[in-house]
């Protein structure tokens, strides 16, 4: 018969720990707008020129892009991606989504629904919250022909449409706009068009207006070390563009504020942190009536430990969709 150890113990909630899917919430990357493609416009500026290589989106495949479906929360500004209508998402990502049942719900309340003014509302409210495509290129950005590592850049249909473009009219002449060493970059145009707002007023809004390829044919970056150092980048889409828990999305789409709660392990409403915090120390007291009358109940120590740090939270971070 084996002995029964601690260790044997350790290992097993380790070994259960490191099975379980990772939560990709709770990010390894923090945001850091060095990870995106800059195409903002100064004020003074109406319109500008960006200069572009793409370059493989991983350093384990030939992918050149990802399509990735986001949900526009216009309440929160808050751009979020959807996991179930987004077809590669990482291993063990729970593809459920609120805004998606949320949606599912309007389209049935439409179907049903004999009235007709009643039916537009619904069939609105159901498009408010419709994920919609983007895509995700990696690239390199040369600003004033300075390049400062792989930087993302999520893109509408129209700039896919021109990059195949691009490299439809280059593939004639036998080249690969794609290529690391012969390939070419893109100067990519956005210009500031007035858009009509609801209260009738008009206001700047940058928009992409067109891309073509270089003439020339260079190398992503003349360093070919630093180039394979970026191209073998560990970062991902999905590391930049985070995906977020079900229960964040929930908060977001109710109105709230998402608070990673650290004692708890788990997103909260920032709102009810004050009411789990009562709740908490009102359960530390009823532990330590219990523990007065039976002194044997030792298993609330730990518990009534950890319930006491109730409060301490992590401090948030910043919202890593500049969009
Ligand atoms: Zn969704």
């Amino acid at each position: 018969m084996s002995e029964t150890t601690v260790d044997a113990f350790e290992a097993k909630r380790n070994e259960i720990k490191a099975s379980k899917p990772k939560p990709y919430e709770k990010k390894e990357i923090t945001y850091d707008k060095k990870n995106y493609v800059n195409t903002k416009l100064e004020d003074n500026e109406l319109e500008k020129e960006f200069q572009l290589r793409i370059i493989p989106l991983t350093n384990d495949s030939d992918d050149i892009f990802e399509e990735v479906y986001f949900h526009w929360d216009n309440k929160a500004q808050k751009s979020l991606v959807c996991p179930k209508r987004t077809k590669h998402v990482p291993d063990g990502t729970n593809k459920e989504c609120p805004y998606c049942d949320v949606e599912e719900g309007f389209w049935a309340e439409y179907r049903v629904e004999k009235d007709e003014t009643r039916k537009k509302s619904y069939m609105a409210s159901a498009n408010e919250h419709k994920a919609q495509p983007s895509s995700v290129f990696r690239t390199i950005q040369r600003e004033n022909g300075i390049s400062d590592g792989p930087k993302f850049w999520k893109v509408s249909e129209a700039v896919v449409d021109d990059v195949e473009s691009a490299k439809n009219q280059n593939k004639k002449a036998n080249i690969n706009i794609f290529d690391l060493k012969t390939g070419k970059d893109l100067f990519v145009k956005f210009k500031k068009e007035e858009k009509k707002q609801k209260n009738g007023k008009t206001k700047l809004q940058t928009k992409y207006a067109s891309l073509y390829a270089d003439l020339a044919q260079t190398p992503a970056l003349e360093d070919e070390k630093l180039l394979n150092e970026w191209v073998s980048d560990e970062k991902k889409w999905y590391n930049v563009f985070t995906l977020k828990s079900y229960e964040f999305m929930e908060i977001v789409l109710n109105g709230g504020e998402p608070w990673f709660h650290k004692p708890l392990d788990k997103w909260i409403d920032k709102k009810d942190l004050k009411a789990i915090q009562e709740e908490a120390e009102r359960k530390v007291e009823e532990q330590a009536e219990e523990q007065t009358e039976d002194t044997g109940e030792s298993e609330y120590d730990n518990e009534a430990e950890e319930t006491t740090t109730v409060g301490s939270t992590t401090p948030q971070e910043e919202d890593d969709l500049p969009f």
